[in-house]
């Protein structure tokens, strides 16, 4: 079967004033893989993933979800709204509306996203909070949540939306160790399902075990992409095998 892309990015360029932070970034993610990008802060791997989610404009180059260039100055305004509700984006920080019980911040993203009514909502709210292991928080709001449970209720947020790809941007870095797992095998699970994702991390060993695919970035460019077996185990350029070695062995 061929394979189809969810997400393509080519030749994307994105600069602030002078500052180019991404200089010709060329990636896809097809439907069913499980691809991450690592590399040192400030490489423009979060820029990446809000170019792709239309959380910032680009400079030059495409974004392409489903085969639809998104980029493109005469796309059709209902396709790009669509193709956008296919991405579900997990943040750093969480981002659930504080003044909401964890209940209300999936059913009325629901409703004002997708306009489904409240029953059908409530249904889904439950059906995803039991899988991220959540049920009995329905009703809590987040300021009575841990940040690994916060966390969670955003990816079962994300997840309500049905999306074709999960974007995960560090979803563990503002979290204390001891919750960092309880967010890795939630991804974990969602791998089980075969659920396309797109994952910035610096967990080297999760990263490592989830990928079919990693690509390495420094300084805005794509150093090296390659199975997890070969970027881990047979790395090509000498600059990733040190990249490897500070971050695995700190
Ligand atoms: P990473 O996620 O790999 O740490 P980022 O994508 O956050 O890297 O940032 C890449 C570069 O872009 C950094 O040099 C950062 O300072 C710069 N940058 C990010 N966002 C902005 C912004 N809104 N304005 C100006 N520069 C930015
Ligand atoms: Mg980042």
């Amino acid at each position: 079967m061929e394979s189809e892309k969810i997400i393509e990015l080519k030749n994307l360029k994105k600069q602030y004033g002078d500052n180019v932070v991404l200089k010709n970034i060329n990636l896809h993610v097809d439907r069913g893989e499980v691809v991450s990008i690592i590399g040192p802060s400030g490489s423009g791997k979060s820029t990446i993933l809000r170019c792709i989610v239309d959380l910032e404009s680009i400079t030059s180059g495409e974004v392409l979800i489903e085969g639809n260039n998104l980029t493109d100055k005469n796309v059709d305004k209902k396709i790009k709204k669509q193709m956008l509700l296919k991405t579900g984006m997990v943040f750093q920080t969480f981002n659930l509306f504080p003044h909401m019980s964890v209940r209300n911040n999936i059913v009325k993203t629901l409703k004002v996203v997708k306009k489904i009514d409240v029953t059908e909502a409530e249904n889904i709210a439950k059906n995803m909070l039991d899988l991220v292991g959540l049920s009995d928080k329905i009703d809590n709001f987040p300021n009575q949540l841990s940040g690994g449970q916060k966390q969670r209720v955003a990816i079962a947020r994300a997840l309500a939306l049905q999306p074709d790809i999960m974007l995960f941007d560090e979803p563990t870095s503002a979290l204390d160790p001891e919750l960092v797992k309880e967010v890795l095998d939630i991804i974990r699970k969602l791998k089980e399902k075969k659920i396309t994702m797109l994952i910035v991390s610096h967990e080297m060993n999760f990263v490592r075990e989830i990928s079919d695919r990693v690509i390495v970035m420094e300084k805005g460019e794509i150093l090296e992409t390659g199975t997890s077996s070969q970027i881990f185990e047979n790395p090509l350029s000498q600059r990733v095998k040190e990249f490897l070695n500070t971050t695995i062995n700190s």
